[in-house]
């Protein structure tokens, strides 16, 4: 494929910093600053935060972090600055102002008196009649005299978008041709009494200020998009060309939410996400490298991104593949950094302390080198370490071993005749290939089939069912560690 360049391409992630970057939006964010980077153009962050009740600088700061920590980087933004700046919506009022003014002044937008009370009483008739709620229109065509002389009076105003007849239509990149009636748009408010700008209005101010070329965003935001082309119309201007990105729907169907996973990028990132595995997932939320490459990095996604081959269809975010692949990218990394990136989570579990990280690191390696073929995420191996790190008088037997203990016959007899055999040969030093070879020749000899000691024998050692091998578990516990577990067993595995 050829690669295009296209210096002019200017695309954004406007975030609203109302609370933790949603995974979604980390998604957005990735394919903006893809398309940028395939095409050489410039990625931007623009922060929205003209809920001023809501927003926070922590949430920004949060914010750029995570995307800095998933990878990307931009050529404007809040932090950094730029030429078309500032890149904070609540920097920029006295331009929305002049903007407003300008709309005002071509009679494109126009001042409305209306009262609370009046806009409920006409939303509720319209809802009695079930009309669909919008505004009637009543301060449209009021008099430039009364107009003036009302405003004079100080009475409160907000100003309104004057919605021509006709349609409104654009070619979306992953939807094609969208037509939208004007008569479904009302009359909405683009700046509220107190003169602060409405979303819809803000947006188109700095897209155009900023000089964004394409704005590729969620589907969520698709019914305010003839709400916006409306405005670039007033004012004489082209219009960007519009992407809307499919939902993220949970595995029942529905908008992603708390119920069928964490929403939050944070949250995954917590949780011991490899971040590759994070990018990896997000790239395939509504987008495949060429339909079989499951597993493919950033750099696949830079060199490939088309929007025009996003899905229409809502993408499922489903969590077991998200492990899945997870656990594809954990067992690629080193095991030394794998060991740093699961550290944390041995700490916070309690079973480790902070010191033994340093004191113990090489068994600590070991162990997890043992685990590692079965660990997904970070957060994962104390848990599957439990057997390891168990009181050795105290192991707890799982069901399910219980239940293969209970399988053979005469489990005790087996199990304390090869204890006796095992005291004498098991050193300081466990020699665990030649103590497996010796075993299955054991019970060979004794005409038995594996798991009539294998099962008791890794219950009495881990407790549980499956695990790693069990010859890797004694080297790894020692010999007097696995000795008195065995020993133990016997009485306690009843
Ligand atoms: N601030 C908007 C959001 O958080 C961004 C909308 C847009 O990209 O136009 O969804």
């Amino acid at each position: 494929m050829t690669m295009t360049r296209n210096d002019d391409i200017r695309v954004r992630y406007a975030p609203s910093p109302t609370g933790k970057q949603h995974i979604g939006g980390a998604r957005t964010a990735l394919f903006n600053w893809a398309y940028a980077r395939r095409h050489g153009g410039k990625f931007l962050l623009r922060i929205e935060d003209t809920d001023e009740g809501r927003s926070t600088r922590e949430y920004e700061t949060a914010i750029l972090e995570g995307l800095a920590w998933l990878g990307l980087d931009w050529d404007e933004g809040p932090d950094i600055g730029g030429p078309h700046g500032p890149y904070r919506q609540s920097e920029r009022y006295a331009r929305y102002t002049e903007m407003a003014q300008l709309l005002e002044a071509k009679g494109a937008a126009y001042r409305c008196f209306c009262t609370t009370e009046r806009l409920d009483q006409l939303r509720e008739a319209q809802e009695k009649n079930k009309e669909k709620p919008a505004y009637d229109g009543k301060c449209r065509d009021l008099q430039p005299a009364e107009r003036a002389t009302r405003l004079a009076a100080g009475e409160p105003a907000v100003l309104r978008f004057k919605v021509p007849a006709g349609a409104t239509s654009f070619t979306d990149l992953i939807r094609g041709e969208v037509v939208f009636q004007n008569k479904e748009v009302d009359d909405w408010v683009m700046v509220r009494a107190d003169g602060t700008p409405i979303y819809n209005f803000a947006v188109v101010c700095d897209d155009v200020d900023m000089r964004i070329t394409h704005v590729l965003r969620g589907e969520e935001h698709l019914t305010n998009t003839p709400k916006q082309i409306l405005l670039y119309q007033a004012l004489g201007l082209a219009f960007p060309t519009f992407g809307h990105l499919p939902l993220m729907l949970g595995t029942d169907g529905k908008k992603l939410s708390k119920r069928t996973g964490d929403t939050a990028l944070q949250d995954y990132r917590d949780k011991g996400y490899p971040k590759k595995a994070i990018v990896n997932f997000l790239c395939l939320q509504g987008w495949a490298l060429d339909g079989k490459t499951e597993v493919f990095g950033i750099d696949e996604l830079v060199r490939n991104f088309d929007p025009t081959q996003v899905s229409k269809a809502g993408a499922v975010f489903d969590l077991d593949k998200f492990r899945w692949l997870a656990g594809e990218y954990l067992r690629k990394e080193p095991l030394e950094e794998l060991f740093e990136h699961c550290a944390p989570y041995l700490v916070a579990s309690g079973r480790v302390g902070r010191e033994e990280l340093v004191t113990r690191r090489a068994w600590l390696l070991q162990a997890l080198a043992l685990e590692k073929d079965r660990l997904h995420i970070y957060s994962e191996l104390p848990e599957r370490l439990t057997w390891a790190f168990a009181e050795d008088r105290a192991v707890v037997y799982s069901e399910a071993a219980l239940i293969n203990v209970r399988k053979q016959t005469d489990w005790k007899g087996t199990l304390s005749a090869y204890l006796e055999w095992l005291r004498p040969k098991l050193s300081d030093r466990v020699a665990k290939d030649a103590l497996r070879d010796a075993t299955k020749a054991w019970v060979a000899e004794r005409k038995l089939k594996m798991p009539a000691l294998f099962q008791p024998l890794r219950c009495a050692l881990t407790g549980e069912a499956g695990g790693p091998d069990l010859f890797d578990s004694i080297e790894l516990i020692g010999a007097e560690r696995a000795l008195v577990r065995l020993e133990t067993a016997l009485v306690r595995m009843a």
